[in-house]
């Protein structure tokens, strides 16, 4: 049977299931379409948009019976913005929804059997608020139609700006800070960067907040024009028209610590520039990361803290508390008394090492950004941590050099991992990586994930090499998004 729907049919259509985007899925005469906007539990009447032999994409055009899962979503541009997909659907069905994602890929990609998956998974941890939840926020600065300077959200997968300066995911103080940044623009005539033309001065604000500590950074990237007068002014760190004022504006929020300017006159999608100039107070802000027991109800804190510094060009993870709940049972499944030898693949600013460390007897971070083992070893010093080390490298790179020379070396008690902790970005672990990993053979690994397809995929690669699937359970580190994060426990069959 050929596809019976062409673009802009209208078609009702019950919602049954949801997909890996956030989309709702529901089958109409046989078909499958995939519903943008729609949840599970959804009527609706759906206008195709691309109709592929087998299946068709669409949208909500009108809802004509609610979901029992579906919510008043607090945001009014939920539909327009690119950021969350899922925020019509209730937040207990949200953590329903993940947890399933994971198993799936589990069954489906990593071929593990169900019965067996539906033992070795924990309930996933989901968030006690599902909003305000990101301690970093980045908005985009143009001009409207009239002149008029905008700050908000890029509208899905276009550069036009929406205007909005309250996202109920960040921090509260976001809304005044960009009220005070466009006022201040408006006031004293100062142009917003265009794309097409590469003028205009400022492009970007960031604002970033150490939840703990209450304190707020502010970065103002903006377009470094060549030109005399400029060149003259930025000696004088004149950076803004009327500075000052606008210093004076943002320092009276409470818990501002940092305003900076960031360089950025390249024409391209990076938004930071790397030439960074603090305007006001310090030059980073920070926060404080607690260990809890997840082994408790409620994961209360034990008392034991980490401190770290973030400048506006550091890595840092966006949900400062769920990120506490995801170390801590990295330290569980990791299973450390003191003796072990531990590597921590993909370390970042060696946020997890340092967690770690207190645990074990050695641990050695690996990252492939330079910038981020700066930081993790002044991370280290901070917090009067010395037995932790890190190399800059790809983890498919350093830890096969390093096990070769090993073996060729007198063994030293640090060629044989104890444990392998891996955070790899969205595309999982290089094959050499695992082969390596195969081949050093430590008691445990602890796999870090935030995409479950990747996770599945490389877990049968290590479960065919020897090790058994003991423990998995996600964390849910973004509310109202399709994005999942999953920590597992492997343990040597020998
Ligand atoms: N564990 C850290 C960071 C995880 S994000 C934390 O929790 O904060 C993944 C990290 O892997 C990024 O910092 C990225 O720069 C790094 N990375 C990407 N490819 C890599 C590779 N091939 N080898 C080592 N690190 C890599």
């Amino acid at each position: 049977m050929c596809q019976p729907y062409k673009k802009n049919d209208l078609v009702t259509v019950t919602i049954e299931d949801m997909g890996t985007g956030g989309e709702g899925i529901g089958k109409a005469n046989g078909f499958t379409l995939f519903v943008k906007d729609a949840v599970v539990g959804d009527v609706v009447e759906a206008r195709i948009t691309l109709a592929k032999k087998q299946y068709a994409y669409a949208r909500v055009e009108k809802l004509l019976k609610s979901s029992p899962h579906r919510v008043e979503p607090r945001c009014p541009h939920h539909r327009r913005c690119g950021g969350c997909q899922i925020q019509a659907l209730d937040y207990g069905i949200q953590l329903s929804y993940k947890q399933q994602k994971v198993r799936n890929h589990l069954i489906h990609i990593g071929g593990f059997d169900s019965d067996y998956v539906d033992q070795v998974m924990e309930p996933i941890v989901g968030m006690e608020d599902p909003y305000r939840y990101r301690n970093k926020a980045l908005y985009p600065v143009g001009m409207d139609r009239e002149g008029h300077v905008v700050t908000g959200f890029y509208a899905g997968r276009t550069h036009t700006i929406v205007p909005s300066t309250e996202c109920y995911l960040g921090a509260e103080e976001n809304k005044q800070i960009l009220e005070m940044i466009v006022s201040h623009m408006e006031k004293y005539h100062i142009s917003a960067y265009d794309e097409n033309t590469g003028r205009g001065l400022v492009r970007h604000v960031l604002i970033r907040k150490g939840f703990s500590t209450g304190e707020i950074m502010v970065c103002l990237v903006i377009n470094k024009e060549k030109g005399k007068k400029r060149d003259s002014s930025f000696e004088k760190k004149e950076f803004i028209p009327q500075q000052a004022q606008l210093l004076s504006a943002l320092s009276q929020i409470k818990g501002m610590t940092s305003v900076s300017v960031s360089m950025n006159s390249e024409k391209t999608n990076v938004i930071m520039g790397k030439e960074i100039h603090t305007l006001w107070g310090c030059s980073e802000i920070r926060d404080v990361i607690h260990v809890r027991d997840m082994g408790r109800e409620g994961f209360p804190t034990t008392g034991q803290e980490l401190t770290f510094s973030i400048s506006p060009l550091s890595f840092y993870q966006v949900n400062p508390i769920q990120t506490e709940k995801l170390y801590s049972l990295v330290l569980e499944y990791a299973g450390l008394t003191g003796r072990e030898v531990l590597w921590d693949l993909y370390c970042g600013i060696g946020t997890i090492s340092l967690f770690l460390a207190g645990k074990a007897r050695q641990v050695c971070g690996v990252e492939v950004i330079p910038q981020a083992i700066e930081d993790a070893r002044a991370n280290a010093q901070r917090n009067g941590i010395d037995n932790a080390v890190f190399y800059v490298g790809k983890a498919e790179e350093v830890l096969p050099a390093f096990y070769a020379d090993k073996q060729e070396e007198e063994q030293d008690g640090l060629s044989h991992p104890d444990v392998i902790v891996v955070d790899p970005p969205r595309k999982g672990c290089d094959p050499v990586c695992l082969e390596t990993m195969l081949q050093m053979c430590p008691d445990r690994i602890v796999y870090v994930s935030c995409d479950s397809a990747t996770l599945a995929r490389d877990l049968r690669i290590l479960c065919d090499g020897g090790y058994k699937l003991r423990r998995v359970r996600a964390v849910d580190q973004f509310g109202h998004t399709v994005h999942v994060e999953t920590v597992v426990m492997l343990s040597h069959k020998s």
